[in-house]
């Protein structure tokens, strides 16, 4: 017998490139973009294995070398402009630096924010502002990392957020709660969302609300508290106390009262870069489960040499590999000013869907040792169930397409 009709359609292996000689090179297009970047990371990351994180994860502890590593090589001020001594290199170059780092094993969660935090800065602070703070996050002198939007009391409805910011004399003084606030404690500056005006008294729910930059070094111990909030993740988050807060008024970036318009775009630079985080851990996962597959023999052959094993996981690959064409549409798009919000949430959806199918599947293939530590697939299990629910929960995304996409009556 001949091949079979399957074999001439030219499949083409990720590691090995194209099979088939009549296919034209269909590129995965994750591993096309930036390839001296990723090399780089992958060569970075390579120094933080497995037992660098789970020694971290069993304590809660921050990966202060890891990141002051990735500070050290620039990866982290991809977005900024050279003119504020950042590489000035755009959106598809950092969702290439984070998914590297996830690919790897390691997780960007602890620093990703110092990427895109001093967004809303640099599109809408005063050129003083960014003077004085843009070159200073760029060499990692100051760590904007820390992004205070959630609260207990509000949930994703931000328009019901009640911190609030009084105006006295030349500062403004803060009062409330914020919950879910992560990196707070490695953060020397917090881009922080309050009302400036109640909800009632403003023209639109999300008017009233404003923008300010709190010092944290200055504000900790002065009405700022900080209390950690141990989650099933090492993800440094806290849950934030203001208690008469005092904010210099020069802190404020923009205009008073528009504060959820600046945050809006930083939130679709935010989804991008989060959904390629999640096209690193499927990358993480599907790596992991077909080499495992290949390898571990039971009844007298490698177990990916039954259908129920090896589907699932070519299964996760098409879905990783969709995603990643989704994230690298919304990217684009983002880098070039237009409208991205319809494609930042599809991203997002997309890639956090494919990573935890690539995380279930990569763990039912382990059988019992993907329970065990030493494997880091428990571990990266846990990390990449977050991103269904942060920094939006995926009915959210759904509720926002079905909405403004297609139509249908407002559910949220
Ligand atoms: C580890 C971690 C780190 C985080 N870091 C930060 C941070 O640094 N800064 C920050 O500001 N926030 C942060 N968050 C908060 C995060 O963005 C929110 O948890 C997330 O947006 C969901 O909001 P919520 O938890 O209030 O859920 P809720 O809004 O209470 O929703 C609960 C559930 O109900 C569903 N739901 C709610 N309304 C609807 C609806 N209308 N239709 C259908 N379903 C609905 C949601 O999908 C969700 O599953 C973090 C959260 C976690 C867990």
């Amino acid at each position: 017998m001949g091949p079979c009709v399957l074999e001439l359609c030219a499949f083409r292996d990720d590691t090995a490139g194209l099979d088939g000689p009549q296919m034209p090179a269909v590129p995965t297009p994750t591993q096309e973009t930036f390839p001296e970047i990723r090399e780089a990371v992958r060569k970075l990351c390579a120094r933080f294995p497995g037992p660098y994180w789970r020694a971290l994860d069993r304590e809660r502890e921050y990966p202060t070398e890891f990141v002051a590593a990735l500070t050290e090589a620039g990866f982290l001020s991809v977005l900024i402009p050279e003119a504020y001594g950042g590489s000035g290199l755009g959106l598809g170059a950092a969702t290439a630096v984070l998914e590297e780092i996830h690919r790897s094993g390691c997780n960007g969660g602890a620093c990703h924010a110092q990427m895109y935090t001093m967004g809303t800065i640099l599109r809408h602070g005063s050129d003083a502002q960014k003077e004085a703070w843009l070159p200073k996050v760029a060499s990692g002198e100051l760590r904007l990392q820390a992004f205070g939007v959630t609260e207990p009391d509000a949930g994703t409805d931000t328009t019901r957020i009640a911190t609030f910011a009084r105006r006295d004399g030349d500062s403004y003084v803060v009062n409330g709660r914020k919950l879910w606030i992560s990196r707070a404690e490695h953060s020397d500056l917090m881009v922080l969302l309050c009302r400036t005006a109640a909800r009632d008294a403003s023209p639109k729910p999300s008017d009233g609300m404003s923008v300010l930059i709190v010092d944290m070094r200055e504000a900790r111990g002065n009405g700022l508290t900080i209390r950690p909030v141990r989650t099933m993740l090492n993800h440094a988050t806290t849950e934030l106390f203001f208690e008469d807060l005092r904010v210099p008024m020069e802190n404020l970036v923009g205009e008073e009262g528009n504060g959820f318009r600046y945050i809006l775009d930083g939130m679709n630079a935010e989804r991008i870069l989060i959904a390629a985080e999640c096209i690193g851990d499927a990358r993480f996962f599907i790596d992991r489960a077909s080499a495992y597959a290949r390898e571990r023999e039971v009844f007298g052959r490698p177990i990916g040499e039954n259908q129920g094993v090896q589907f699932p996981i070519a299964r996760a690959y098409v879905q990783m590999t969709s995603a990643a064409l989704m994230v690298d549409r919304a990217a684009a798009l983002f880098e070039a000013g237009e409208p991205c919000g319809t494609e930042a949430n599809m991203a997002k959806l997309v890639g956090s869907e494919a990573s935890w199918f690539a995380a279930d599947t990569c763990l039912q293939t382990h059988g019992g040792f993907g329970f065990a530590e030493e494997y880091d697939i428990e571990r990266k299990f846990r990390e990449t169930r977050l991103y269904q629910v942060a920094p939006i929960a995926n009915n959210l995304v759904l509720a926002y397409l079905g909405h403004h996409v297609l139509g249908m009556p407002r559910s949220y």
